[in-house]
């Protein structure tokens, strides 16, 4: 039987936050303790808790799908969440991008900005993503289009490619439904056995998550410091404006005239996994406390929960989406270019196709930046404007697109009748 699932202490980790600002404020990245360097004493920490929840990233959301999968029945149910599941995607991206194109156009951040030559370390960082843009030139659609049917599933899953591991889970799942009974059920029951076991890894992993998110936010600050904020802050404060209210006006409509649920339970219930991608700036590093989230917290059934958060982790990224087209509006006015609207619809359409192709991990978003600035005929040294707050905006767009995912999976939910979600109050008061 699955055990009860309780929440975290939310102070804890609400300490553990401002805590790591003010320490990765005031301790600069050289400082030594007992000639231990506290830099890499957080980064070490930090990466063991990212490596603990990655870990849990393929058997989960295998198993997950798997046994959602198998327990459908291959009635043809999958046809309609499916283009239910996309329809969501869509629109929450595309109301995200609109959005970040209404209030760049109303501050108009960049016409305060004078561009002049980035220094060293950012056109070293620069001419690295420059390459890798042009390693995937033209070919990034084709590129994740090949990715979907590996030849090698293992070889698929080592180079972690989210993508693979969905369309075999899905296709295994599928197949159980068709195979004799008792075999079925054996392998059903194993799966959701997998399923239920890293269930309860992740609720271990959460048990150490203000350490985790103090070492992590503390190492960004420290390296990304609040004085390169004060550099580009319109540009800051633009992008922050845009996903507040894509996260606190927009996302709960959708939730509250759609869906007629709570958006305020909804927060209370995601709140464990926005945390944890604020921390982290990772979506996928974070899947496994979101499914826990959406599941238990939420009470959307597994049925929908193992097909719509890991393939929105993957394909829908509303926050990367309207940061993109921020960035790329933003590069235009810093130069002094007016897009017209012709240029500006592509510029949505862009920020849209390329969020699909943004992997769920820190900083993924500046590659679709560049390509975008490359199709719209802007310079690609624009970047160097604002990459030196781009760390600290990945945390807030990650926690959008972790947010907006699990909304997505409410309203398939709620579209599909389910009466469990949302309905009980989430308990913030107990430990796991
Ligand atoms: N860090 C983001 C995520 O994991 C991706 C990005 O926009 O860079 O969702």
């Amino acid at each position: 039987m699955q055990k009860k699932h309780n929440a975290k202490k939310p102070w804890t980790v609400f300490i553990a936050i401002l805590l790591a600002i003010a320490v990765g404020c005031v301790i600069e990245k050289e400082t030594l303790i007992w000639k231990i360097s506290v830099y890499d004493v957080f980064d070490t920490i930090g990466n063991l808790f990212l490596n603990a929840l990655t870990l849990v990233v393929v058997p989960l959301v295998s198993s997950s799908i798997i046994s959602g999968i198998a327990r459908m029945g291959g009635d043809g149910n999958f046809g309609r969440l499916g283009a239910k599941m996309f329809f969501f995607y869509l629109t929450t991206s595309l109301a995200a991008i609109l959005i970040g194109l209404f209030f760049v156009n109303l501050i108009g951040p960049g016409q305060y900005e004078t561009p002049v030559p980035v220094s060293d370390t950012i056109a070293t960082q620069l001419s690295t993503l420059k390459e890798q843009v042009t390693t995937n030139s033209g070919a990034t659609f084709l590129t994740i289009l090949q990715q979907i049917i590996p030849s090698n599933i293992l070889m698929a899953l080592s180079k972690g490619h989210m993508l693979s591991l969905i369309f075999f889970s899905l296709l295994f799942g599928y197949c159980i439904t068709k195979i004799d009974s008792q075999p079925a059920t054996t392998l059903n029951h194993f799966f959701q056995g997998i399923f239920q076991t890293m269930i309860r890894f992740t609720q271990i992993v959460m048990k150490v998550l203000p350490i985790g998110v103090f070492c992590l936010i503390a190492k960004v600050f420290m390296t990304t410091g609040i004085s390169s904020l004060k550099s580009v802050a319109l540009f800051f404060v633009t992008v922050l404006l845009a996903l507040a209210a894509f996260t606190f006006i927009a996302l709960p409509l959708f939730l509250r005239l759609i869906a007629q649920v709570s958006p305020l339970k909804h927060f209370r219930a995601m709140a464990p996994a926005l945390i944890t991608a604020f921390s982290t700036s990772s979506s996928s590093a974070t899947l496994p406390i979101t499914i826990d989230c959406v599941e238990k917290r939420a009470g959307v059934s597994n049925r929908i929960c193992s097909l719509v958060v890991p393939l929105g982790t993957s394909i829908n990224m509303s926050g990367s989406a309207l940061y993109e087209c921020v960035a790329a509006m933003f590069v235009a006015q810093a130069y002094g270019i007016h897009l017209d609207f012709p240029t500006q619809f592509l510029v949505v359409l862009m920020a849209l196709i390329t969020s699909i192709g943004v992997a769920g991990i820190p900083s993924a978003s500046l590659v679709a930046i560049l390509v975008i600035l490359k199709v719209i005929g802007l310079p690609p040294e624009g970047l160097g404007l604002f990459i030196a707050v781009d760390r600290i905006l990945d945390m807030c767009r990650t926690t959008v697109n972790v947010f907006s995912d699990s909304c997505c999976a409410v309203l398939v939910a709620k579209s599909e009748g389910e009466k469990n979600v949302l309905v009980q109050e989430v308990n913030l008061s107990q430990d796991s």
